[in-house]
């Protein structure tokens, strides 16, 4: 009976939130240009991002800002192979007042 509820987990929860983040992950914009007016964006700091690019083997996600149009997304940056593995820049602490 226990393993009955183990395929029912898995079926019910498990897949579906597997094939939504492949799914969600394939249809993310590529490189480092704006995916809307084809500007230059920056990386912008993301901490649950460098958790998330942990899952992901051959690329890095990473949160990009453009400056022309605004828009503000995720992004996958492909990692050649051999190359070091691009992170998004860290939050340096504030300095105290
Ligand atoms: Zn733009």
């Amino acid at each position: 009976m226990i393993w009955l509820i183990g395929v029912y987990l898995v079926l019910v929860i498990a897949l579906p939130l597997a094939l939504s983040a492949l799914v969600s992950y394939r249809t993310l914009p590529r490189g480092v240009t704006c995916p809307l007016c084809r500007g230059e964006t920056f990386a912008v700091c993301a901490r649950w991002l460098r958790w998330a690019s942990r899952m992901v083997r051959r690329g890095t996600l990473v949160r990009r800002w453009c400056p022309a149009c605004r828009w503000e997304g995720v992004v996958r940056q492909q990692v050649l192979p051999g190359a070091p593995r691009v992170r998004p820049p860290r939050r340096e602490p504030r300095p105290e007042r």
